[in-house]
């Protein structure tokens, strides 16, 4: 098994009036960026549907220099409807983002949980202080 010590946080960097579903994520990872599979373990979309990507088994493509010892979890949206970087998380995504990692953190006692922008403070992703997910499961 790998072992994961971080799970990262990302957005989709897409607009929160417009649906960029986990389906459409994995056809630009595969036609565009040239992965075999979406770059993400899970995928929550704005109505906090949770799509799983690829196997945990399997190293993602999210987060260079990361991947190999990491979960990847996107949330669809970060972008507002003025075209800002932005907290857009649903209610929904909310709740089945504190879900996911309640069970993740289970399975991974040791995975802290961190933003993209912990690991790499040039990007703004996922464009929501993940601080309160380190606090509620150290
Ligand atoms: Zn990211």
């Amino acid at each position: 098994m790998r072992k994961i010590t971080l799970i990262i946080l990302h957005c989709s960097a897409t607009r929160e009036d417009s649906r960029y579903t986990a389906e459409a994520c994995r056809n630009d990872h595969i036609k565009h960026r040239g992965y075999k599979d979406i770059g993400y373990h899970f995928y929550i979309e704005l109505d906090g549907t949770v799509k799983e990507g690829r196997p945990i088994e399997m190293i993602g493509a999210h987060c260079l220099h990361h991947n190999k010892h990491s979960i990847g979890i996107c949330l669809e949206g970060g972008i507002n409807r003025y075209g800002k970087h932005d907290d857009t998380r649903t209610g929904a995504q909310e709740i089945a983002l504190m879900e996911l990692l309640a069970r993740l953190k289970e399975d991974y006692p040791q995975a802290l949980i961190v933003g993209h922008n912990t690991l790499n403070p040039e990007k703004d992703c996922p464009c929501f202080d993940t601080a309160e997910y380190r606090q509620l499961f150290p």
